[in-house]
């Protein structure tokens, strides 16, 4: 787990000014891995005490255009936000619950898939989502 200290110096290494709800943020989406917004400003508020929702919503979103924090957004679900970014790690989400892990790049570095057709782009990512039931899902439907 980073240091208050660790997530300030990574605040300032994207040029962010270091603040309370900042650090909070990082912090919290460090911890919860995939958490959404209404769960990182639950967490957010049991560190801070009253935080508003516009304020987390500003963190997230200038944490997200700063690269500290990727956003995902699954079909049909909410964002979800982490802070494991650049290294093209894809999902995998339950079709029943919803729950998400991450999976390594199908060949460790990206983009892991050859496109058939680049039509001219210079690709250097590759987003998989991968859908399937859950262990805990499929054990209560058998
Ligand atoms: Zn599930
Ligand atoms: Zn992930």
């Amino acid at each position: 787990m980073p240091t208050t200290t660790d997530l300030e110096q990574l605040l300032r290494g994207a040029s962010l000014r270091v603040t309370r709800p900042r650090v909070a943020v990082l912090s919290v989406v460090h911890e919860h891995p995939h958490a959404d917004t209404d769960s990182v400003i639950g967490h957010v508020r049991e560190e801070l005490g009253e935080v508003s929702h516009q304020a987390v919503y500003d963190v997230l979103r200038a944490l997200t255009a700063s690269g500290l924090v990727r956003r995902i957004q699954p079909m049909g679900s909410v964002a979800r936000y982490e802070t494991r970014v650049g290294d093209n790690h894809h999902h995998v989400v339950c079709r029943s619950c919803g729950r998400i892990a991450d999976i390594d790049c199908a060949v460790g570095e990206a983009p892991c898939l050859e496109a058939s057709d680049d039509h001219g782009f210079t690709i250097d990512e590759a987003e998989i989502i991968y859908w399937g039931v859950c262990p805990d899902c499929s054990a209560v439907s058998s």
